[in-house]
C-alpha cells in the first residue's frame, strides 16, 4: 500500500513550507528516479510535494557568459535549445544522452542533481564547468555541492531553482553507457577555459569526482596524448555486475582522451 498525501506546490515558498512541515515529506520534479523508487518501497515518504506548477524553475538563459537553466528543465528542452548548443553544444550533447526519450521528457536538472545517482551524466558537467547551484536559500559551488552516493549539500527544505553554467572555451563529454539504461558507466566531461582545465568523473566512483591529474596535465598542453602516462586507481571504484573498478579505471582514461579530442 502507498501511503502518502499529495500536494501540488503553489509557488517556491508554499512548496519549502510544505517539504519543511510534513514529516518525511519529498519533493517530486520529473518522478524519473522518485516514483521507481517508491514502486519498489525503496522509499516510503509521508508526503509528496510536487513542483510541477513552478513554471518559474522552467527555462534557458545565456547572458554574462553563463548558461542558467531552470532546475525544471527538462533533460529534452536543454538537448534541443538552440542557445545551449550554441553556448555549451558539449552540455546539450550530454542531455542528448541520458536515458530514453520518456525519460529525456520527463526528467529534469534539478531532479537529476538533487537525486545524485553516482552513474548520472549532469554531475560531470556541473563540476567540469564549475557550475553554481542556485537555491531558495544560497548559491552552492560545484565543489561543495556532491558529498556522497544520492547525497548532496541540500538541507531538508532546500529546493534547487537552477544551475548557472560559466560557458567555456572548450568542452566535450563522453561516455560508455549502459546498453540497457544508458545510465553512464563511466562518463568524462573536459572543460577549458584559458589555461584552467577541468576535468568530471562520473560512474566510476561512489560520487563524481575531480580527476586532477589530468587536469594538471591538460592545462600544460591542451592534448589528449597529455593522458596517455596517467591512470586514475581502481581502489574504491564502483564494481558490480557492469563493470569492475579495474576496468572503470580504463575506462576513465579512455573516455578522457576521447572527450579532449573531440573537445579539438
Ligand atoms: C530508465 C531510466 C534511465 C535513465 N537513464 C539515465 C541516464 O542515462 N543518465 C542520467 O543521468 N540519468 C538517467 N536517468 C535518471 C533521469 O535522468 C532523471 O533525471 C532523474 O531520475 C531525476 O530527475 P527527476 O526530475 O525525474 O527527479 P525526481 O525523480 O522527481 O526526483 C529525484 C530526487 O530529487 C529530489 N528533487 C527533485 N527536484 C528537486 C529540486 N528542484 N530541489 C531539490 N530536490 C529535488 C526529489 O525529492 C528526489 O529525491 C534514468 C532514469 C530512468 C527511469
Amino acid at each position: 500500500m502507498y501511503e502518502f498525501t499529495y500536494h501540488q506546490a503553489a509557488s517556491l515558498d508554499d512548496a519549502a513550507r510544505l517539504v519543511g512541515s510534513l514529516p518525511e515529506g519529498k519533493l517530486v520534479a520529473g518522478g524519473m528516479t522518485l516514483i521507481p523508487t517508491l514502486k519498489q518501497r525503496l522509499a516510503k515518504p509521508s508526503a509528496l510535494v510536487d513542483l510541477g506548477a513552478l513554471k518559474d524553475l522552467v527555462g534557458i538563459k545565456v547572458a554574462g557568459g553563463t548558461v542558467t537553466i531552470g532546475a525544471m528543465t527538462t533533460h529534452f528542452a536543454v538537448s534541443t535549445s538552440a542557445d545551449v548548443k550554441k553556448a555549451i553544444p558539449a552540455l546539450a550533447h550530454l542531455a542528448s544522452h541520458i536515458g530514453d526519450p520518456a525519460v529525456r521528457n520527463r526528467g529534469t536538472i534539478g531532479g537529476s542533481i538533487s537525486n545524485n545517482d553516482p552513474a548520472a551524466d549532469y554531475p560531470s558537467a556541473v563540476m567540469a564547468l564549475n557550475a553554481t547551484i542556485v537555491t531558495n536559500k544560497r548559491r552552492i559551488a560545484a565543489d561543495d555541492f556532491f558529498k556522497g552516493m544520492f547525497e548532496t549539500a541540500l538541507g531538508a527544505d532546500e529546493i534547487v531553482t537552477a544551475v548557472s553554467f560559466p560557458i567555456p572555451e572548450k568542452a566535450a563529454y563522453m561516455k560508455f553507457p549502459n546498453p540497457a539504461s544508458r545510465y553512464a558507466i563511466v562518463g568524462t566531461f573536459v572543460a577549458k577555459t584559458g589555461s584552467n582545465v577541468r576535468v568530471g568523473v562520473t560512474g566510476a566512483g561512489p560520487v563524481v569526482f575531480r580527476w586532477k591529474d589530468a587536469e594538471a596535465a591538460l592545462g600544460k598542453s591542451w592534448n589528449a596524448d597529455a593522458l596517455k602516462s596517467l591512470s586514475v586507481k581502481a581502489d574504491g571504484l564502483n564494481s558490480d555486475i557492469h563493470a569492475s573498478s579495474e576496468y572503470r579505471a580504463h575506462l576513465v582514461g579512455v573516455m578522457a582522451r576521447r572527450a579532449v579530442a573531440k573537445a579539438g
